[in-house]
């Protein structure tokens, strides 16, 4: 009876690939251990070898399914393990929709580099542009960064991508939706060479102008879907008020915010 138990263990445990086996250098694993993360999740399983391997992908899963670690821990590894194509350009560029997602992926990328002497760059929109120029003369190994911003720094020449050996983009589907598809044309042809390792990551593949920008950007990239975005809410019950004029639309919002029946409550306005 015991000797079936451990037999099957051993199965389950061959199917599921640990940390340890995706062949990442030591210093990943103990950065790994030390932040308490006992197992990948699916999208780290199924990305981080493809990304080691060289290839481009595309890939898409859920929110919070931990596609930050999917594409940092590989793009750390190059840098620890292989030689740099230029000592000045930035090896890796990740590009991100808005200042608080970029800022969430510079916080884990820090966690990567630090103790390193690699540095990282954190570039947003709405930050004095001057500073971000000088930042860019300690050439940082690293640069995260949201596209407007980024396009505006390779306009004045402060930075040079002909280096660059790995462009990922996060949340594609956002970026686009929000208006950068230009910006990060700019971004392709700046650092376009053979040698350029491209990911994208994003809500769903199936959106017309990821498919677009995908095929322009990307080598006959992997693609991965993990449990695609639902797109039926089958939870979901719609209502529609209809108003008659703003007043009245404000009314109605304060009678209903006043029924109290709902435990908690979002609102969409105009703006972002
Ligand atoms: P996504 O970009 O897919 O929305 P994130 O990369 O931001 O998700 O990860 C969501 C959270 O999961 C983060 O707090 C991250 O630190 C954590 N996380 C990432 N990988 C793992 C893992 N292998 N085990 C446990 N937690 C993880
Ligand atoms: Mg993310």
């Amino acid at each position: 009876m015991a000797r079936v138990r451990l037999l099957l263990l051993i199965y389950l445990w061959s199917d599921t690939l640990q940390f340890d086996d995706l062949g990442l250098d030591r210093r990943l694993l103990s950065l790994i251990a030390h932040r308490g993360f006992e197992q990948p999740t699916d999208i780290q399983r199924q990305a981080i070898p493809v990304v080691m391997a060289g290839k481009d992908l595309l890939a898409s899963s859920k929110t919070g399914s931990g596609k930050t670690l999917a594409f940092l821990l590989p793009a750390m590894q190059r840098v620890l393990r292989s030689k740099p194509l230029s000592r000045r350009d930035p090896r890796v560029l990740i590009l991100a929709p808005t200042r608080e997602l970029a800022k969430q992926v510079y916080g884990q990328l820090r966690m990567l580099t630090s103790g390193t002497t690699h540095k990282a760059a954190l570039v947003l929109g709405g930050e004095n542009f001057n500073e971000q120029a000088k930042v860019f003369r300690q050439y940082p190994t690293f640069v995260v960064a949201t596209p407007g911003r980024l396009a505006d720094h390779l306009k004045q020449r402060n930075v040079s991508l002909s280096g660059l050996e790995m462009l990922i983009l996060d949340e594609a589907d956002r970026m686009l939706d929000l208006g950068f598809k230009e910006q990060l044309d700019s971004v392709n042809d700046h650092a376009d060479h053979r040698l350029r390792q491209t990911l994208m990551f994003s809500a769903t593949l199936d959106h017309q102008q990821v498919t677009e920008i995908a095929a322009g950007m990307l080598k006959s990239p992997k693609r991965i879907a993990v449990g695609e975005a639902e797109r039926l809410h089958s939870d979901i019950e719609q209502h529609f008020v209809l108003c008659d004029h703003l007043d009245h639309k404000q009314a109605l919002l304060e009678h209903l915010m006043n029924v109290n029946v709902h435990k908690q409550v979002m609102i969409f306005t105009a703006t972002r």
